[in-house]
C-alpha cells in the first residue's frame, strides 16, 4: 500500500529540511512506502533550492511540483492531490505545525474502522487571539447556518484521505477552491480526530486577518447562494416599510395639511435605502465576479518544472 504525502511550501526555506528529516525519522521504515509531493508554490526565497537537493540526495519517493507563481495554499493542495498516486493521501503544512506522527495515528484510525474515508484533524484548543477566535465563530456559525454541510470548526487541512475521497476532490471542475467547502460537500465518512497545534518551527504565517476575511467571503459565496436571497428579502421589506410610510404621509398630510418637516426622517431614510442598496449590489457582484473567474476557465494553477525520482528510475 503505497502513502502520498503532499505538502504544500511557500517561503518554507528554513523548514523543508527540516520537515524532510523529521518525517524521516517518524516514517522509519513507512518512508519505503510512502511518496513525498512537495508542492513549491511560487517561493521566493530558496525552498526551491532546498527542495532540489531533498529529491536529488534522498533514497525515498520524491516528486516536487513547482509553480510559475503563487498561486495560493489551495491551488497547491489541489496540484499535490492530482500528482498524489498512493492508496491513501496526507496533507500537512511545511511548517511542522502538524506533527507528522499524526499521520501514524490516522493511518491507524482508518486501519481500525474500515468505515471510515477520511480523518481530518482538528485543533482541540487555538493558539490564537480573542478576536480572531471570535470571527472565526462567526464564520463557521454564517456557513454551517446557510449551507447544508456541516463544516466542523478548527477542521483543517491536516487530513488523511481515501483514493475515493482523493478522486472525488480532483474531479471536481470549480476554479475557484475553498477546501474545507470541498471536502464537506464531497461528503464521505470522515473521523474528527483532536490534535495540538506546534508553534511554527521557523517563518510566519501567510495569512493577515484580511486575507482571512477575504477567504472567508470566498468560501461563503462559492457555497451559497443564501446572501442572494437575503439581499431580495432586504428588497422585499424595504418596500413593504416604504409603502406603509406612504400611506402614513398622505393621510397625514390630507387631515393636517402640508407642513414642510421631516427633512432629518427624510435624509435618514435616503441613506439607509442608498445603503442597502449597494450592499446588495455588492452580494450580487460578487457572485457575478465568480461566475466571470469560473467561466475564464483558466487552469488553477501553472507547472513550470516537475521533479519525479520514480519517472527517473523508469527512465
Ligand atoms: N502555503 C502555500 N501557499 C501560500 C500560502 C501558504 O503553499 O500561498 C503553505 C505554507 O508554506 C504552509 C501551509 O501552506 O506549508 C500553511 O501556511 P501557513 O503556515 O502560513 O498558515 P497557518 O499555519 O498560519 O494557517
Ligand atoms: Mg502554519
Amino acid at each position: 500500500m503505497l502513502l502520498s504525502v503532499v505538502i504544500p511550501c511557500y517561503n518554507e526555506e528554513e523548514n523543508v529540511q527540516l520537515f524532510y528529516d523529521t518525517i524521516v525519522h517518524v516514517f522509519g521504515q513507512l518512508m519505503e512506502n510512502t511518496e513525498l509531493i512537495f508542492v513549491n508554490d511560487g517561493s521566493e526565497d530558496r525552498t526551491y533550492t532546498y527542495l532540489k537537493q531533498i529529491y536529488e540526495e534522498s533514497p525515498y519517493q520524491v516528486k516536487v511540483v513547482s509553480f510559475s507563481r503563487n498561486f495560493g495554499k489551495e491551488a497547491a493542495l489541489l496540484a499535490g492531490l492530482e500528482h498524489a498516486k498512493g492508496d491513501l493521501t496526507a496533507i500537512i503544512d511545511a511548517d511542522l505545525q502538524q506533527r507528522p506522527e499524526y499521520i501514524l495515528e490516522m493511518m491507524d484510525i482508518l486501519n481500525k474502522h474500515p468505515e471510515y474515508d477520511a480523518v481530518a484533524a482538528y485543533q482541540e484548543e487555538r493558539k490564537e487571539g480573542k478576536v480572531l477566535t471570535f470571527f472565526k465563530n462567526c464564520f463557521y456559525k454564517i456557513i454551517n447556518g446557510i449551507t447544508k454541510m456541516e463544516m466542523v470548526r478548527s477542521a483543517s487541512d491536516f487530513r488523511l484521505l481515501k483514493r475515493n475521497v482523493v478522486d472525488a476532490i480532483c474531479a471536481l471542475p470549480e476554479k475557484c477552491r475553498f477546501s474545507k467547502g470541498i471536502f464537506s460537500w464531497v461528503g464521505f465518512n470522515t473521523y474528527y480526530m483532536p490534535y495540538t497545534v506546534e508553534e511554527r518551527a521557523h517563518g510566519t504565517t501567510k495569512w493577515s486577518f484580511w486575507k482571512l476575511f477575504i477567504y472567508a467571503i470566498d468560501g461563503i459565496v462559492a457555497f451559497s447562494t443564501t446572501p442572494l436571497t437575503v439581499s431580495s428579502l432586504l428588497g422585499i421589506l424595504l418596500c413593504i416599510f416604504s409603502g406603509i410610510l406612504m400611506m402614513i404621509i398622505i393621510i397625514k398630510t390630507l387631515i393636517w395639511g402640508d407642513p414642510v418637516a421631516g427633512f432629518p426622517t427624510l435624509a435618514s431614510i435616503i441613506l439607509f435605502t442608498s445603503g442597502i442598496q449597494l450592499l446588495c449590489t455588492g452580494i450580487i457582484g460578487q457572485y457575478l465576479a465568480k461566475n466571470y473567474t469560473e467561466t475564464k476557465n483558466r487552469p488553477v494553477y501553472i507547472v513550470k518544472d516537475l521533479l519525479d525520482s520514480e519517472k527517473n528510475k523508469e527512465k
